[in-house]
């Protein structure tokens, strides 16, 4: 990424945008769908996967199950669109027969979408989009299948295809280990057809002149050129390592890091084993300790920075990422520092449990991989 900017319009772009498109593309586990890139972050990528599927008006179903999910809806709503956004405890995922009955019961068919998180960031719990679409199925209905894959893709399974997710969208800073930055989506063919159809009011987050140059490798507007050098580099690395095992080594990491949770005595926010996310764990601390505490700790006297309890969960819990580039002695150091600021926040774990737990795994785990 470090290097002259070039002409976006010249001769450079069509073989890195290509390369870059057909990476992503399995990365999505796709051969129908297309890859849109803007300048953005995920939050640009959910008000393009909502303008150009649906109509001011419209109705789509939602589910509160954590921040982003409701930050979804939110977005829906702001554009106009009418959301049945259902409220539920925060620590499981979307529930699939509730799909299953508001979509069975809707005979006229008013929903337009569902809206689905695939991976709650703000709590740690990662949703089974196939049981989502089985329920879709089930109940017979057109509604389009919208999913955020913020957090998920390229650390945890996706199937854009084999799921018949309709649009799925990114950001650059997650999965794909690069700075914040773009917004990446994928749009299959019904949702392609639909972005002809609706008539919501829409420019800059209109994917079809974007749609139309990338097909020829150029874009319709100033592309953050330099960060599509790094994305071409995050798809052959995630392509050298293979996505099965980028995918194990999270369940791995995710694994040792909750092995050290039950160390220390402390509570996932995730309820559901099977629901558990392998990008990020968030651990309730107990009542009367303020969680923003360890977050201080951690950042002013470790210099390690912890996500914080986000919407409802402020205060109550907080966050170990492990997505991305990442690897066991990273895991490892984490816990250590993570250990110390919950001692220096006066929650009293003990110390060295958490990493000893899960160096136990690790060993475990590491005696079965091959060598590098
Ligand atoms: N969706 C999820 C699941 C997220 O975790 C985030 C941010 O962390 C967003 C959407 C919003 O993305 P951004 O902050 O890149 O706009």
């Amino acid at each position: 990424m470090d290097r002259p900017v070039p002409d976006h319009r010249g001769p450079e772009l069509p073989p890195l945008v290509f390369e870059t498109v057909a990476g992503l593309q399995k990365i999505f586990q796709t051969t129908s769908g297309e890859i849109v890139l803007f300048p953005s972050s995920g939050t640009g990528g959910w008000e393009s996967s909502l303008v150009n599927t649906l109509n001011p008006g419209d109705r789509v179903l939602a589910f509160n199950i954590g921040q982003f999910s409701h930050l979804y809806a939110e977005c829906a709503r702001g554009l106009g669109i009418t959301v049945d956004e259902i409220d539920l405890p925060w620590g499981s995922g979307v529930p699939a027969d509730l799909v299953q009955e508001r979509l069975r019961a809707d005979s006229q068919h008013t929903y337009a979408a569902v809206l689905v998180v695939h991976n709650e960031t703000s709590t740690g719990v990662a949703s089974d989009v196939r049981v989502v679409r089985k329920a879709i199925d089930a109940a017979r209905h057109p509604a389009l299948l919208l999913v955020d894959t913020v957090s998920s893709l390229a650390s945890i399974d996706f199937r854009f295809d084999e799921w018949k997710v309709d649009v799925a969208l990114t950001g650059s800073q997650k999965g794909l280990m690069l700075p914040p930055g773009l917004a990446v989506l994928c749009v299959g063919p019904r949702a392609l057809a639909r972005s002809a159809q609706v008539r919501s009011p829409r420019y800059f987050f209109d994917w079809r002149p974007v749609l139309t140059e990338m097909r020829r490798g150029y874009f319709s507007s100033t592309p953050a050129t330099l960060m599509l050098f790094g994305l071409r580099e995050a798809v052959r690395m995630l392509a050298e390592e293979g996505l099965d095992k980028v995918f194990a080594r999270h369940a791995r990491l995710a694994e040792g890091v909750r092995r050290a949770v039950r160390a220390w005595g402390l509570q996932m926010v995730c309820k559901n084993p099977r629901e558990y996310s392998n990008t990020l764990t968030a651990i309730a601390v107990p009542d009367g300790i303020d969680a923003d505490k360890v977050l201080q700790m951690a950042e002013q006297r470790l210099h390690l920075s912890l996500g914080a309890g986000l919407g409802r969960l402020k205060g109550k819990a907080f966050r170990i990422g492990h997505l991305g580039a990442l690897n066991e002695l990273e895991v490892l150091a984490t816990l250590a520092g993570v250990e110390m600021a919950l001692h220096l926040a006066g929650i009293r774990v003990p110390l060295a449990a958490g990493v000893s737990a899960c160096e136990h795994f690790f060993m475990e785990e590491v005696a079965t991989l091959a060598p590098r």
